[in-house]
């Protein structure tokens, strides 16, 4: 049974609404049990019908563009992403999906990956040389409220060229 408060010895607990864990960088779990994002949401004053507006105009945009690809998702497989990936493709666009092959990939997340990509989507997964991947693993351990975010930005640095 997943722990929804706070533990002393630093256990992972989880928020007992999404269930995102603590571990998650720049996640807050209040003291209710809830995490920033489920806070934020609940203060966000658009109607669901607004939002669905707004993102069908951004939808429209996205296809006026007459790309190769309507929009760009990370994909890891989980259940954030592949909801992204069905709900883009409900919405007739054409996504590409990148990946970060972490090094911690395993048969599961390797077999929910290929889940997504059957969903009917080009994917791209990317492997980052293993020298660099190290390197910035033993910074990310060294410092764990960064976790993979240095990983995270020198992928999205070296693909985007920003
Ligand atoms: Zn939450």
């Amino acid at each position: 049974m997943s722990k929804i408060q706070p533990q002393a010895d630093g256990s992972i607990w989880y928020c007992k609404t999404c269930v995102l864990p603590n571990t998650r960088p720049n996640l807050r779990i209040r003291p209710d049990g809830s995490c920033d994002c489920v806070a934020m949401s609940a203060k966000l004053d658009q109607s669901e019908a607004d939002r669905l507006k707004e993102f069908e105009l951004l939808v429209t945009y996205a296809k006026d563009k007459n790309a190769e690809y309507d929009c760009v998702i990370p994909v890891s497989g989980g259940k954030d992403s592949t909801w992204q990936v069905v709900k883009a493709l409900e919405h007739g666009l054409h996504p590409l999906c990148v990946t970060w092959r972490s090094p911690g990939r395993n048969q599961l997340g390797e077999r929910n990956l290929r889940n997504l990509v059957n969903l009917g989507v080009d994917h791209i997964d990317v492997t980052i040389n293993p020298l660099v991947e190290r390197t910035f693993t033993r910074k990310d351990c060294s410092q764990v409220s960064i976790s993979t975010g240095y990983l995270r930005r020198e992928l999205s640095r070296r693909i985007w060229k920003h």
